[in-house]
């Protein structure tokens, strides 16, 4: 079969293509991993240069900000206001590469440990957030004085193409370069023999592939998988209090987010008031064209996602939970969802146990807080968690027994910063991205004596 030439990219509040996007084959991929690793000769000699670079990337990346926030909502269905955020935030990651005060030198005795950049950095994002994690992996790679050479995923390449043209005039030729195409694009990345490290951020089917194809050549890598998120609700947590918080935690970017909130603990005792504070938000929140200013919910960016989660709840249902909110397709153009709120939801049904990174909340009635946090702990998951009550010192104790890379009280992934590491326990990834880690990440150490 001759693969397509070019990538169609599809508006999911239409479900029609609007764009396309060049397909990079085999040869080019060469000379692109070839032209990064002579631009890595002289980029790793200057940090000055490289932290003065990502000072401008930033610049130019506000500048940009309104163009990138369209393609994002255009290719990734989300409301622009969210996508304006996206974009705000590459900025706020990108100043922070560029001030983050450089590693001393460490010195024992006649020896001298430095770190090394690792060489060209195969870096492989999903569409979900289609600038922010290109940005996560691109900022401290650079700085670090790697080159990179980044894949979106084909169904939103738009954004991150951009991002490559803005910064065209910011970096070296060679130091940051986008290819766009389906697979095996990826799988060629991963093989190939230039990269000396894998980014990958993506499900954990497909990082466990990257793995095998990376261990290969002994590449490094940072994994960041999928999560399928708990939240902990105490019984003295008051339902309307928190049903806003919980809310959005859950179906921000439609619940597509590995960190969203997926699935949430609550006492028998207010199971009901909860899953009602839940569904009327739910019901009443605006749902349409991302590209609407008054959307506060979009598409499901694929029409595989929203077919997912509508088996999903079917599921549920016939298992015996109740749909309080959603649980439908409206009829219209695009790839939409009602938002869905699942009370009497358990343990065992699949809308709970996997993760659904779509538009769907199962509530789960608990005994008490050993059996929430059992139950929490039960996954093979372990990515953000969160615990909701009026006294934020309990909520902390409890949290503390949440098996997660971040637990946050009384809001949910609270705690994505440039400054903290973000990354999964257990099978949700390997290695962290952010702060001062995700530069180290990108290094080696080397030792010199005497
Ligand atoms: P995916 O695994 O299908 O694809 C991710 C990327 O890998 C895409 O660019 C894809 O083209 C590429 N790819 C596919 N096969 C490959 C192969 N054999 N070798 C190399 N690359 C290959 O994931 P997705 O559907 O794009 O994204 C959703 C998933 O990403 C969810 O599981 C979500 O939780 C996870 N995610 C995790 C984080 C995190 O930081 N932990 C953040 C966002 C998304």
């Amino acid at each position: 079969m001759i693969p397509p030439s070019t990538l169609a990219v599809v508006d999911p509040s239409t479900g029609a293509v609007f764009a396309e996007a060049p397909v990079c084959g085999p040869e080019q991929l060469d000379r692109v991993m070839a032209e990064a690793d002579r631009a890595f000769r002289d980029w790793r000699c200057a940090e000055e240069t490289r932290r003065s670079a990502l000072r401008r990337a930033a610049e130019v990346v506000r500048d940009a900000r309104e163009e990138l926030a369209a393609l994002i909502t255009a290719e990734q269905g989300r409301p622009v206001r969210e996508s304006m955020a996206e974009v705000m935030a590459s900025v706020t990651w990108l100043r922070y590469y560029a001030d983050l005060e450089p590693d001393e030198i460490l010195v024992r005795g006649d020896a001298r440990v430095t770190r090394r950049p690792l060489g060209v950095v195969a870096a492989i994002t999903p569409w979900n957030h289609p600038l922010a994690i290109a940005v996560w992996k691109l900022a401290p790679a650079l700085r670090a004085g790697n080159a990179v050479v980044l894949k979106p995923s084909p169904y939103t390449p738009l954004t991150t193409l951009r991002l490559g043209e803005l910064l065209r005039d910011v970096l070296p030729p060679g130091v940051f370069t986008v290819v766009t195409g389906p697979e095996p694009l990826g799988a060629w990345m991963t093989a190939h023999p230039v990269p000396r490290k894998v980014s990958f951020t993506g499900s954990p089917e497909t990082g466990r592939r990257v793995a095998v194809a990376a261990a290969a050549s002994l590449k490094r890598m940072t994994l960041e998988l999928g999560g399928n998120d708990p939240a902990v609700l105490l019984d003295d947590a008051d339902p309307e209090k928190v049903a806003d918080g919980v809310f959005w935690g859950a179906f921000a970017n439609n619940g597509q987010r590995c960190m969203a909130l997926k699935r949430l603990y609550v006492p028998r005792g207010i199971h009901d008031e909860v899953v009602e504070a839940l569904a009327v938000r739910a019901r009443e929140v605006p749902v349409g064209a991302g590209a609407d200013r008054r959307t506060r919910i979009g598409p499901v960016s694929l029409p595989a996602g929203r077919d997912r989660v509508a088996a999903l709840v079917r599921d549920a249902v016939s298992r015996g939970a109740s749909v309080a909110a959603g649980g439908r397709a409206p009829r219209r153009a695009g790839y939409f969802y009602a938002p869905t709120v699942l009370g009497g939801a358990d343990d065992g049904m699949p809308v709970v146990d996997c993760e659904q990174f779509g538009p769907v909340l199962p509530v789960v009635p608990c005994r008490d807080v050993d059996d929430a946090v059992a139950r929490a702990n039960a996954s093979p998951y372990a990515l953000t968690a969160s615990v909701w009550s009026a006294d934020p010192d309990r909520a902390a104790a409890v949290a503390t027994r949440l098996d997660a890379g971040q637990v946050s009280v009384n809001t949910h992934a609270g705690g994505v910063r440039p400054d903290l590491p973000f990354g999964g326990h257990k099978e949700s990834g390997l290695g962290v991205e952010n702060g001062p880690w995700a530069v180290h990440a990108h290094t080696d150490l080397h030792v010199l004596v005497g």
